[in-house]
């Protein structure tokens, strides 16, 4: 039994899919226009653990995530830089898929573009205009009238009166005259892209985008819907009033947010300089799946604060879990010649098997828990540290497990060493051919400390994974 909590009903619901097929899943996808932040990557992690844990309990998936490839931001950065909107995309979705395949995540099924679904969204804004709850504004623009849609603000919770002043008016995203209407079509200006429609050539607002791309390829109503908290409103909001007030139809079974990644306690910022990306954590020699791991400790729906030292933690731990993974059977011949002094093999085997079961059934419990990673992790190390199980037996279980942790622990990393120990290791040996054994040893001591080891071959050191 699987438990996720919605963010509608404001509580954890057992996932009973709509049908015996697959579990219909729409994700929020990028803007492209800039490299992904660390905070947009939580959410596809999040996303991705979602995935395989629904797998993992044998479910069929089929996943959307759409590519926002037109948008103000997008617009306004191709003019800054005198070039096609899709110089701009194209470049920037291609970086965004080799992010999600450093972070191995599992593909989705279909990675729809908006400007490839323009007919959709056109098509759709011809049905809400036909039922009424969509107009013609003063500039010519289309626009949704939330007072004709009942729900609205059940997902934020959000009364009419506080929507009204919660909403930040941008000049082209709402109706100057009724500034809680969002817009559905907006008219051509000069020099931007534009499509052709039935109110003349002009380009969708965002969150139809969803909402046609959506029912375009799962259907009417989905089974789960994600995206990061910031999305709640209006967007996700806006999608349930599209496309309810459309087909008359529950849009989405069950919603998931993702909490926000804070840099040291700090929300992200342009002002504050503590923006990262992917790039920054590979230019900083850290494993691209470190960053994985370091989002598995706190749980998705929790913030979970980002700092350099976390990270070095999370790069040591998965550094660790990655020699367990690489046991030879070797391992467990000598383990077993050690045990065999203390119990029969037969004692051995049963114990074995029983704590290999219960080792199973808490991780499944763990993650069906509303995916409660951080619990599941305590079970990966509770493994590690048990000298029941004989290195084979603890690594049989961790690539089991790596089915939902995706740290990729059946392809051992080759090492990249930082320059740092680099530098550590190069100023030992150097007091070692001296003879300065004891500030040697010092140094040794502090490289093991960072999670390396050194090891003395007849070629001269070599620096290992510790
Ligand atoms: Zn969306």
């Amino acid at each position: 039994m699987i438990k996720l909590y919605d963010t509608l009903s404001r509580k954890k619901q057992i996932f009973r899919p709509l049908s015996n097929k697959a579990v219909k899943i729409y994700a929020c996808g990028p803007t492209v226009y800039d490299f992904a932040h660390i905070g947009n990557l939580r959410t596809y992690i999040f996303e991705d653990i979602l995935r395989r844990t629904l797998e993992y309990n044998g479910y069929k998936i089929k996943q959307v995530m759409n590519i926002t490839d037109v948008e103000d931001k997008i617009i306004k950065k191709a003019k800054a830089e005198k070039k096609d909107i899709f110089e701009i995309t194209k470049p920037y979705t291609k970086i965004f898929f080799g992010d999600l395949k450093k972070l191995n995540i599992e593909k989705s099924e279909f990675y729809p573009k908006a400007t490839e679904h323009i007919k959709e969204m056109v098509c759709l804004i011809k049905k809400l205009i036909a039922k009424g709850f969509a107009y013609r504004g003063e500039d010519g623009s289309i626009y949704f009238s939330i007072s004709k849609f009942r729900n609205y603000g059940e997902l934020s919770r959000l009364k009419k009166r506080e929507l009204k002043i919660g909403v930040r008016i941008e000049a082209d995203e709402y109706n100057k005259n009724q500034a809680q209407d969002f817009v559905l079509w907006k008219m051509a200006k000069v020099g931007e892209p534009s499509w052709p429609s039935p109110w003349g050539w002009g380009r969708p607002g965002w969150h139809i985008e969803c909402s046609a791309m959506s029912m375009k390829y799962l259907g009417e109503t989905l089974d789960i819907h994600t995206g990061a908290v910031d999305l709640i409103f209006p967007h996700h909001e806006n999608e349930i009033a599209q496309s309810e007030a459309a087909t008359g139809k529950k849009f989405v079974k069950y919603w998931l947010h993702s909490e926000h990644l804070l840099v040291n306690n700090q929300k992200m910022s342009k002002s504050l300089g503590n923006i990262f990306t992917l790039h920054d954590i590979e230019r900083k020699s850290f494993n691209p799946l470190a960053f994985r791991y370091l989002i598995l400790t706190t749980h998705y729906r929790s913030k979970l604060n980002f700092t350099w030292e976390s990270l070095e933690a999370a790069q040591n731990a998965l550094n660790k879990l990655y020699k367990i993974a690489s046991a030879s059977p070797r391992n467990d011949r000598a383990e077993n010649e050690k045990r065999k002094k203390f119990y029969s093999y037969e004692v051995q085997l049963c114990k074995r098997t029983s704590d290999i079961q219960k080792y199973e059934n808490q991780f499944l419990a763990a993650i069906n828990d509303d995916l409660n990673m951080p619990k599941a992790l305590v079970v990966v190390w509770q493994i590690v540290k048990d000298d029941n199980l004989v290195p084979s037996a603890k690594k049989r279980l961790l690539l089991k497990f790596d089915n939902v942790l995706g740290l990729e622990l059946n392809k051992i990393k080759p090492l990249k060493i930082p320059q740092k120990i680099k530098r550590l290791a190069a100023q030992r040996e150097k007091l070692r051919i001296n003879k300065q054994f004891i500030q040697a040893d010092a140094l040794r001591k502090k490289i093991e400390e960072l999670g390396y080891e050194i090891e003395d071959a007849p070629q001269g050191p070599k620096v290992l994974r510790n």
